[in-house]
C-alpha cells in the first residue's frame, strides 16, 4: 500500500441489498481508488447472512455482523440466538454482532425491541465481540439497557453507530466505554449537535462509516451512498477539528482496527 494515499476503514456499509446487484465490482473499484482498505458489512436479520458470506468471499478486505436490526423484530424466533452465535463461532470474518438496538423514531415497541435486544447483548458479552449499535430516538433507553449491564459486570463494547445524538448524550455512551461512528449526516450543513459531537469526541474514540446505501454525504446526497463516499465524511470531520485529512483517516483507522479485528 502506497504512503501517499491515507488508509480508511468503511466500519459499516449494507453492498448486500439489490441496489448494488449490478455494479458490485465497479463499486469496489472505487473504494479501492478512495483509499478503502477495509469494510465492515452490517446485518440486519439472519437470512442475510449466505449473501453478506459471498461478498466477504469475493472482497478481501471485507468482514461483516451478524444480528437482527430493531425494526425487524418480526424475523426474530425462538432459534435466534443460537443461529447467529453459530453464525459468529464458524467464520473468523465475524467480528461483530449487530446491527442491534433501539429505534423508537420509527416504532413505539420498545418492550418487543428490548425482548431481541438483550438477548444479543448477552452473546456479544459472552462471544468477547464487540457490537453494533443502532440508537434513534432513544438514547435514554439505550443508555438504561447498557448502564444497568455495566453495574452487573457484562456490558459488550461496541460503537455507536451512524451518530445523531448531541454532546451531552455522546459523553454519556462514552463514559460507559463506547465509540461513536460518523456517517454522511455529519456533512449536512444543519447538523449542528453532530458537528459539535465530532469536534468534542476524544481522538481515540471515534470512526468513521458510510451506512450505504442511506445517507449520502454532500455532495452526493439523495444518490445512492456507496463505500468510496466515506471520503466526504473524513473530509467534513477533518475540517470541523482543524486537522489534516490524513490525520482523520489515520486516527478513525486506528480505532476501528482496535474495537473490531480487521485488516
Ligand atoms: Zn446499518
Amino acid at each position: 500500500m502506497s504512503d501517499q494515499i491515507s488508509s480508511i476503514i468503511d466500519s459499516h456499509c449494507h453492498i448486500v441489498f439489490s441496489n448494488f446487484e449490478d455494479d458490485r465490482e465497479k463499486v469496489a473499484d472505487r473504494w479501492r481508488a478512495a483509499g478503502v482498505t477495509a469494510l465492515l458489512h452490517a446485518c440486519v436479520e439472519p437470512s442475510e447472512i449466505p449473501a453478506i458470506k459471498s461478498i466477504a468471499d469475493q472482497f478481501e478486505e471485507m468482514r461483516y455482523s451478524v444480528g437482527v436490526h430493531p425494526l425487524d423484530v418480526h424475523h426474530w424466533k425462538p432459534e435466534t440466538k443460537s443461529v447467529l452465535e453459530k453464525a459468529a463461532l464458524d467464520d473468523r470474518r465475524v467480528v461483530a454482532i449487530g446491527e442491534l438496538g433501539l429505534d423508537l423514531f420509527k416504532a413505539k415497541n420498545l418492550s418487543d425491541q428490548l425482548s431481541i435486544l438483550l438477548p444479543q447483548l448477552n452473546l456479544a458479552f459472552e462471544l468477547n465481540l464487540p457490537v453494533i449499535v443502532h440508537c434513534r430516538d432513544a438514547a435514554k433507553e439505550m443508555l438504561e439497557v447498557f448502564s444497568k449491564l455495566s453495574r452487573d459486570g457484562c456490558c459488550p463494547r461496541g460503537v455507536m453507530h451512524c451518530w445523531s445524538g448531541n454532546a451531552k448524550q455522546m459523553r454519556a455512551f462514552l463514559d460507559l466505554g463506547f465509540y461513536i461512528s460518523f456517517s454522511g449526516n455529519v456533512t449536512f450543513k444543519n447538523a449542528i449537535d453532530i458537528h459539535e459531537c465530532a469536534t468534542e469526541v476524544p481522538s481515540t474514540r471515534f470512526l468513521v462509516e458510510t451506512d450505504s446505501p442511506f445517507l449520502s454525504p454532500v455532495p452526493h446526497r439523495g444518490k445512492r451512498n456507496e463505500p468510496s463516499f466515506v471520503k466526504h465524511v473524513v473530509e467534513k470531520i477533518s475540517e470541523l477539528r482543524g486537522e489534516s485529512f490524513s490525520e482523520i483517516a489515520e486516527k478513525s483507522t486506528q480505532n476501528a482496527r482496535e474495537l473490531f479485528a480487521l485488516p
